[in-house]
């Protein structure tokens, strides 16, 4: 049995991150036969409309164009609040109040999809969650364990993780974290992360190098290629100056090879690195690259070695193995699985590595036979069958992790079940759109003062 609700998905975004990542689900969203992605930014960050007419053909239905240069968060969060109600009110109408039957709600939004950590997710989850929409959390599950590192991104995951009914985590762990918080394991759904999936499809693109010192590689398609990032803090001086030279030693006892490197931005890593290797013909030293011609190169190398978080997840979605020049990681999944080697920063140790992948095809292979446990390019595809599956009821997607069960999520968004002899059916509770003013007149606060309890009431 169908449920009582529009096709409509509205999905919120306001960074470049989270366009970048999105894509592929509102790429998904708007091929489905059924489904209708509604994006709205929220103008936290320029430029997201193009961006995103630019890769997915979708017209952005609304910018709420809060976006101004020393914005406070909390001017930001109550403007994106403002602005997206004011939107879905205007779009929508109020929420279904007192409803049974299915016309009335049938224009309505059947679920907000927000990403991620930004003050836009977290301030467009609440709206949603006062309209009584059902918030779906995709990158759900990321912790570091302090509301206060990375601030405010971790409390925005946090509390977005509160109001969510259904969590689309990118890994196992990530789900054992929100397990840890008490979201039951039926609310979540392993995915993988749809950052993946954009760029396993950016990087068959042909998108031009678009720089001189990169020109060689348009036309040279058979030289194997290394492609080295270093700008860790615990690495700068002596860290970054063995990798240099790990590099110099890989030049003389494999000529062939040639090596990229886009170095970063900070003076003392530049100096260190061009200190080891300017000059060498084997070496090209670059600036650090856009998205699109860098997802390119990774695809194109043969070996990454990197001290980047971001490249552990993405080379090996690509199938290119990976060493990791530092002592420890948070990527431990990628450690185990054999996608990722730890080698830390020692020279002798990354040499010989390096020279077991560029020497020994079965060694190289073991890398890419793995999966990759932060994605497989298909998390869009997962997302789109579970909210089909919530939607339409339509076949349980096929399993990614431990247990989605599709009545936990909607009884968790307020849906109300009725059991019947064909099996249960969902409706959206009655939902009153004004609080109640004289209940919210009757709270009292308590103030702890030594002078005993003041009375004041909330305004
Ligand atoms: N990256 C890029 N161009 C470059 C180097 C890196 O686009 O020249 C991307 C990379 O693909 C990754 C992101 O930048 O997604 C972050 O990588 P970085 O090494 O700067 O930082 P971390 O992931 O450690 O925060």
């Amino acid at each position: 049995m169908p449920l009582p609700v529009s096709p409509e998905i509205l999905v919120v975004l306001g960074t470049r991150p989270e366009a970048i990542k999105l894509f592929p689900l509102i790429q998904r969203l708007q091929e489905h036969p059924r489904l209708r992605p509604v994006v709205v930014t929220t103008g936290q960050h320029k430029e997201l409309v193009d961006y995103v007419l630019e890769t997915t053909g979708c017209e952005v239905a609304a910018d709420l164009g809060v976006g101004r240069p020393g914005l406070t968060l909390n001017q930001l969060t109550s403007s994106v609040v403002a602005g997206l109600d004011e939107f879905i009110l205007r779009r929508y109408g109020p929420p279904p109040a007192h409803i049974t039957g299915r016309v009335k709600v049938d224009h309505y939004p059947a679920g907000c999809i927000v990403h991620g950590d930004t003050s836009s997710a977290a301030a467009a989850a609440i709206t949603a969650f006062h309209l009584r929409i059902p918030v779906l959390h995709v990158e759900a599950g990321l912790r570091t364990g302090t509301t206060l590192e990375p601030f405010p991104e971790e409390l925005n995951r946090q509390l977005i993780g509160r109001v969510a009914s259904f969590h689309a985590a990118p890994t196992r762990a990530n789900v054992q974290n929100l397990v840890r918080e008490g979201v039951e394991i039926g609310r979540t759904f392993v995915t993988g992360n749809t950052g993946i999936d954009a760029l396993q499809w950016t990087a068959k693109r042909s998108v031009p190098y678009d720089r001189p010192e990169l020109d060689w590689l348009e036309t040279d398609t058979t030289s194997p290629v290394i492609t080295v990032t270093a700008h860790r803090r615990e690495n700068w001086g002596e860290g970054i100056a063995n990798i240099a030279r790990a590099v110099r030693r890989l030049t003389e006892t494999h000529p062939e090879v040639r090596f990229v490197i886009p170095v970063h931005p900070n003076p003392t890593v530049a100096a260190t690195v061009r200190e080891v290797l300017e000059g060498l013909p084997a070496v090209t030293l670059t600036s650090p690259m856009e998205a699109k011609p860098f997802g390119r190169l990774l695809a194109r190398s043969t070996l990454v070695i990197t001290d980047s978080g971001g490249i552990q997840e993405e080379a090996p979605a690509l199938g290119v193995p990976v060493l990791v020049t530092r002592a420890t990681t948070e990527r431990t999944e990628g450690v185990e699985a054999g996608t990722l080697e730890l080698v830390g920063t020692d020279t002798e140790r990354i040499v010989a590595s390096a020279t077991r992948v560029l020497d020994d095809p079965e060694a190289r292979a073991a890398f890419s036979r793995q999966p990759n446990p932060y994605g497989d390019g298909h998390a869009a595809e997962r997302i789109v069958a579970a909210v089909e599956h919530l939607v339409f009821n339509s076949p349980v997607p096929r399993s990614s992790g431990p247990g989605f069960v599709r009545s936990e999520v909607l009884e968790w968004a307020g849906f109300h079940r009725t059991d019947a002899l064909d099996g249960p059916t969902f409706e959206r509770d009655d939902v009153t759109l004004e609080h109640d003013r004289a209940e919210l007149e009757d709270v009292v606060l308590q103030p702890l003062t030594s002078d005993g309890p003041t009375d004041v009431v909330a305004e």
